[in-house]
């Protein structure tokens, strides 16, 4: 074994990894990085197919990025945000407030019988930004932390203006997620949170949240439509009872007199919860029911920011190029968006929490009233990550990008309809540059694999031996490549997956 890996084993404990299996083989050590492609200690050259956990985004060792890094690095690395202001992130912020209120050119198009609403007049615009207050801090966790603090006291100070102090005493804010949802590990964001897997063993850290069904398409108990070889979206029947289940949820809680204080949802896709998409209009339905309940929107867009979602879902969904945020594509403007992972383009460990004057005004007063926001972190606003953010923001925004990020989105559709043709393929879904192939014991049946299999895991392994890597999420493999793969990476991606699940599986 390498010395830098028996190093590793002697005293590394991976996230979310069983340490058992880890110690049973010779980790990959990862030495250096150009475009879509990792190289290991022993000269072995991988593809990175999940964008090094759905973050990079134009690919390692850029030089834009680099530059940006270098620049900044020959001024200062890092001064503290509590008490002083910065350059890269004063300018950060005030790009991300722009980038965040553009609004779409067209209205989002619906193949799938669900037209999405007119907008409603709570919309944004650049010129009186809906969002335009930005709290930094280090990661996604944080970015939700931040949000879910603020709607909390946002909601404990404005419904308690003006009762007795009896009544006020009663006011307790509650927060309604999706199932299945995954917004972090720190304790506020598990509470968020609804997969069993990550989060049960906590449930006495934890503060109560309430849960509502994700439109899992695929997988929904009121979808009638048999299976067949194309995106369950597609070809769904229901009456969107998952939306009628949303306004009940809602309408139940409103009677008891303490409507939800915010919803916390992942637009457009679900990642951790398995690559769960939307369909279209899904989204705006249900933000416009909260929106009635009086109900906070946190808009988790540490997977879906920075243009992951693409331009289209392929007849599907069809967005403005231009738009970089997911709630755009259907016209929902949060109250909170908390951005992560891509922000610095998967370079350095930064967040960002946006939220709007309303919330921000309620924060203000005299000192010793105290209704200052006490929280932040050491690393809050580094300027380091800032460069580097507005470094991945220029590139993003540039027309090389722009037609990069389209060819990808229609080579990855073509390359995945291969994968129709294997039986153990039981849907195939992709928003934008985010897909997820989900395996099951026959795609007639649906019937999943018990998680204990460990179906995703041997199928990622076998896509590593072949110099491509991801992880999956339970049975679904995850394919997420970094803007900048050619067409010749993005067919070995899908060739690998292909390869390996009949490796797996059997031969047809
Ligand atoms: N929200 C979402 C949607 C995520 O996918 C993740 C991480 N995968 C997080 C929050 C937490 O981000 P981090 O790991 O940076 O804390």
């Amino acid at each position: 074994m390498h010395p830098l890996a028996q190093l590793d084993h002697q005293f590394v404990w991976h996230p979310f990894t069983q340490m058992r299996d880890w110690l049973k083989r010779e980790p990959v050590v990862i030495v250096a990085g150009k475009g879509a492609v990792l190289h290991d200690i022993r000269g072995r050259e991988y593809l990175d197919a999940n964008s090094s956990i759905w973050m990079n985004l134009h690919g390692h060792n850029h030089a834009q990025i680099n530059a940006a890094i270098q620049r900044q690095l020959k001024k200062v690395a890092h001064s503290s945000a509590l008490g002083l202001a910065n350059e890269p992130a004063s300018l950060l912020a005030a790009k991300l407030v722009k980038l965040t209120n553009a609004k779409a050119v067209g209205r989002a198009s619906s193949r799938a019988g669900f037209s999405a609403p007119k907008q409603s007049d709570g919309g944004s615009s650049v010129a009186s930004p809906h969002l335009n207050k930005v709290f930094f801090s280090d990661n996604g966790s944080t970015a939700l932390e931040v949000a879910l603090k603020l709607a909390y006291e946002f909601t404990r100070r404005t419904r308690s203006a003006g009762v007795s102090p009896a009544t006020r005493a009663k006011v307790q804010p509650r927060f309604l997620s999706l199932e299945g949802a995954y917004h972090g590990d720190t304790v506020g964001a598990v509470s968020l949170g609804h997969l069993d897997l990550f989060h049960k063993s906590y449930s006495g850290l934890l503060f109560k949240t309430d849960k509502v069904m994700s439109p899992y398409c695929y997988r929904c108990p009121f979808n009638r439509a048999k299976p067949e070889r194309a995106d369950a979206r597609e070809y769904h029947q229901c009456n969107w009872e998952c939306a009628g289940l949303v306004e009940k949820k809602f309408a139940t809680q409103g009677r008891k007199g303490n409507p939800y204080a915010a919803f916390i949802f992942e637009p457009l896709i679900q990642g951790a919860a398995g690559m769960i998409p939307q369909p279209p209009g899904w989204l705006r339905r249900v933000t416009e029911i909260a929106r009635r309940h009086g109900t906070l929107l946190i808009a988790d867009e540490v997977m879906t920011g920075f243009g992951r979602t693409g331009t289209s879902d392929f007849g599907l969904r069809t967005v403005d190029s231009g738009l970089l945020f997911a709630c755009q594509h259907e016209g929902v403007p949060p109250d909170f968006l908390c951005l992560a992972k891509g922000l610095t383009g998967g370079y350095l460990p930064m967040a960002a929490t946006l939220t709007t004057q309303k919330v921000f005004d309620a924060f203000l007063g005299e000192y010793g009233e105290f209704k200052t926001f006490f929280h932040g972190h050491s690393y809050t606003a580094n300027q380091l990550g800032a460069a580097a953010a507005l470094a991945s923001l220029e590139i993003l925004q540039g027309k090389p990008s722009i037609c990069a990020r389209q060819n990808l989105e229609k080579n990855l559709h073509d390359e995945l309809q291969t994968l129709w043709s294997l039986p153990n393929v039981g849907d195939i879904r992709r928003v934008g540059l985010i897909a997820g192939v989900e395996l099951v014991r026959d795609w007639r049946t649906r019937a999943p694999f018990d998680l204990r299999e460990r179906a995703g895991i041997r199928v990622c392994e076998a896509m590593a031996r072949r110099g491509v890597l991801t992880r999956p999420v339970g049975n679904v493999i995850v394919l997420m490549p970094p803007y900048c793969a050619t067409p010749v990476q993005a067919r070995k991606m899908v060739r690998a997956v292909f390869d390996s699940i009949r490796e797996v599986f059997g031969k047809l």
